[in-house]
């Protein structure tokens, strides 16, 4: 059977996979066989979620009336029900729903009706508190597939620790990351010398270690020293696999969804207050403005290396109006040119403009020319991938460490979706 949890926590505290943690082990006391702990993060965009729109599946083996019993008094006893936007959802189900379900609730915005609609056609047993709004992330858990998977193991502080400062060894960190890289990621940013697996909120999560395997996310665990941890869980994720993109064309973009699209370079990067990078992409047309923001640091010297005709490939959620990148592949570099008056033949000064449309003319002289100096510019970026670093990476967004999807590398190398009279700029 499968068991969908989600929606228990707030932003005071308390963490769906902590509950589903204990759940697992509560269920093996109760004689179920717990087969598989996932974590599955849906639609990054859902305006309702805590943090990072995480839900729990958890796959057993035994009773069901007894599971769900379980289940309902675990959440009943952990979950933040006192804080307004906490709504939890439990659903149990004997059969697995088709993935359907999952990849709306990944990709696009689900309704509690929907949610109760596929628990219904499954015979699932299933509870939603408060206004429901949890079985949405309950069902599309049980719904879900993982075609592709990686995996989390999270350490959790003892309870009369949370809400403490947190007692990770830096260094200890940049240790495991050192040595069972490239098998796990986002443990530290090496780049911006920064922790990034332990978070700062209340929550009882004491770290959280990534990688391709069990057995790699045990031995980069292995290296870590802390204050000691209540319990450990390691879960099955769609974190890390781009799962949440799909392919877009400017124009046809959806508010809240997130898409890989191509797009020419129009205009120049520009930099705004706070230090966000914004970039203008045109496709049959159409422009879309793609940002950079302050957090994605060296990411946006990528972007602003860019110039019109450019042609790209640009990963985001598509928001307010504009793609928040998370990551850029360059399909094809641009002749980048300066055009600037010419230097005078006869004084060896530079010439001014003479006009709109009449040339140029040396100040010193009085010599003239009707033809600019055209210099063409060295650039600094290859073709390829280019993504932000891991202190600004997304949970579903996968590292380029890992390689690119067979779809998205197409779409770098496609001829297709461009403005060709751009790329020969100047
Ligand atoms: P945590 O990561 O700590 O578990 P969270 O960020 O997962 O917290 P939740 O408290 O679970 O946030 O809130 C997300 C809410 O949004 C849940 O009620 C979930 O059912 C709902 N939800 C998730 N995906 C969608 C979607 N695609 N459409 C509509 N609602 C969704």
């Amino acid at each position: 059977m499968w068991i969908g949890i989600d929606d228990t926590d707030s932003p005071a505290g308390m963490c769906t996979t902590y509950i589903g943690a204990v759940l697992v082990r509560r269920l093996a006391q109760a004689g179920v066989r717990v087969v598989e702990a996932r974590l599955v993060r849906l639609n990054p965009n859902v305006i309702h979620k805590t943090r990072g729109n995480a839900a729990v599946c958890i796959e057993a083996e035994g009773d069901m009336e007894a599971t769900f019993a379980l289940t309902c008094a675990c959440v009943e006893e952990l979950a933040e029900f006192d804080a307004a936007g906490t709504n939890p959802g439990v659903a149990v189900s004997r059969v697995r729903p088709p993935p359907d379900f999952y990849y709306a609730a990944l990709r696009d915005f689900c309704t509690v009706e929907e949610a109760v609609e596929v628990l219904e056609s499954v015979g699932a047993r299933y509870r939603g508190y408060k206004n429901r709004r949890g079985l949405i992330g309950a069902t599309a858990a049980v719904a879900s597939v993982l075609p592709d998977r990686t995996y989390e193991l999270l350490a959790y502080r003892k309870q009369g620790m949370w809400g403490t400062p947190r007692q990770v060894d830096r260094s200890s960190l940049f240790r495991a990351e050192e040595t069972t890289g490239p098998h796990t990621w986002d443990t530290v940013d090496r780049e911006n010398d920064l922790v990034v697996c332990v978070p700062h909120t209340p929550d009882p999560v004491l770290f959280g270690i990534r990688g391709e395997s069990p057995a790699w996310v045990r031995e980069a665990r292995s290296y870590v020293h802390s204050e000691e941890p209540a319990c450990e869980q390691v879960y099955t994720t769609n974190q890390g696999t781009d799962t949440h993109l799909v392919p877009g064309t400017i124009g046809e973009l959806r508010e809240g969804r997130s898409y890989l699209l191509r797009g020419t370079v129009v205009g120049s990067p520009t930099t705004g207050p706070g230090g966000h990078v914004s970039l203008l992409l045109a496709d049959g047309g159409v422009e879309v403005r793609c940002m950079a923001y302050e957090p994605t640091k060296g990411f946006r010297d990528v972007v602003r290396e860019l110039v019109p005709g450019d042609v790209v490939v640009a990963a985001g959620s598509y928001k307010g109006g504009s793609l928040n990148l998370e990551k850029l592949g360059i399909c094809l570099l641009a002749d980048a040119v300066r055009v600037r008056p010419p230097v005078c033949p006869a004084c060896g000064k530079r010439m001014t403009s003479a006009g709109t449309g009449k040339g140029y003319k040396c100040r010193v002289c009085g010599a003239r020319s009707r033809e600019p100096e055209v210099e063409r510019l060295e650039r600094l970026l290859r073709p390829g991938w280019y993504e932000v670093p891991p202190t600004a990476r997304r949970h579903l967004a996968r590292p380029l460490m890992r390689g690119v999807p067979a779809w998205q590398q197409a779409m770098l190398q496609s001829d297709r979706g461009c403005d060709c009279s751009l790329h020969k700029q100047p």
